[in-house]
């Protein structure tokens, strides 16, 4: 080897050095990236159903103030998980139904 080609090999291996550790940089945050998307799914897949029904209490806890169902978009700060019959009895003891969810309509009850 004389002393043009190390001159020019010198930059080549520094530049293989530079890369390699650009490569090792981005596996890492390969790896990070598929570690918090495999959290991601065991905390969806940890996290409880939402309630298929809910019903809205008033300030006065022994006060039931609307029936919803689980998706509704304004259930009201006290609003808590009902189940079917609950809220079946509910309404049918004519505590109101929501009028944006409509969980009356959802369970074919007419009020
Ligand atoms: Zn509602």
């Amino acid at each position: 080897m004389n002393d043009t080609e190390s001159s020019r090999l010198a930059p080549l291996r520094f530049l293989e050095r530079v890369q390699e550790r650009d490569l090792a940089r981005t596996r890492r945050w390969i790896a990070d990236e598929e570690r918090r998307e495999a959290e991601r799914r065991v905390g969806e897949a940890r996290r409880p159903p939402a309630p298929e029904w809910l019903i809205e209490r008033g300030l006065d806890r022994n006060n039931t103030v609307a029936v919803h169902t689980g998706e509704c978009w304004d259930p009201g700060k006290r609003a808590k998980p009902a189940t079917r019959a609950q809220a079946i009895e509910a309404l049918r003891h004519q505590v109101p139904a929501c009028s944006k969810c409509r969980p009356d309509t959802a369970l074919g009850i007419e009020v």
